[in-house]
């Protein structure tokens, strides 16, 4: 069965799907409409962030929402359709930070297959050590690499960005980096 098997009901006609390989050389099963044959697609999702950094320390928010309320993270979220992946970066920095930014170079791409999900962080410089979180976080701070609540991180994805950050950090190099999360 594939992975996300989210959908019951046709978006065209309304009717119950069935999931089964479609007719048209397809080898994976799809939700197919029975009544109108639709085939609906399921594809992975984009999440987008930055690792913001001043000086020797980078910025992480205290969640506020579920899933992993109250755990640690690197500013992120669903990308929006019709925005770039740099643009829905910075949009959730000042959504979730209210940080004052300049977007940087693309720092990490991981993919997470286990959820259909693709990560991307850009590095981003911030401009002011004054921040606005906004209603999806109860506290923005900064933290140096020896400040890191390591068992307090919310996703993998974070951890592996931010051990990444601090590695490239040491070595005075940045590059980009692309991590399958099994
Ligand atoms: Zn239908």
């Amino acid at each position: 069965m594939t992975l996300q098997s989210q959908i019951k009901y046709c978006r065209n006609c309304g009717t119950a799907v069935a999931y089964r390989v479609p007719d048209d050389g397809d080898v994976r099963e799809r939700a197919v409409c029975p009544a109108c044959n639709t085939i609906h697609y399921e594809n992975p999702l984009n999440v987008v962030g930055t690792v913001p950094f001043l000086d020797d320390k980078v910025l992480l928010c205290k969640r506020n929402i579920e899933p992993r309320w109250g755990k640690w993270t690197l500013p992120a979220g669903f990308m929006e359709l019709g925005e770039t992946t740099a643009q829905g970066a910075a949009r959730e920095t000042d959504e979730e930070a209210g940080a004052q930014i300049e977007m940087q170079s693309l720092f990490t791409v991981l993919s997470v297959p286990r959820v259909g999900q693709v990560h991307m962080f850009y590095l981003a410089r911030l401009l002011s050590d004054k921040f606005a979180p906004g209603h999806e976080t109860i506290e923005a701070r900064l933290f140096t690499e020896a400040e890191i609540p390591w068992d307090e991180i919310a996703f993998r994805t974070v951890k592996e960005t931010l051990e990444q950050y601090f590695a490239d950090r040491r070595a005075g190099s940045f590059g980009v980096h692309n991590i399958d999360i099994a």
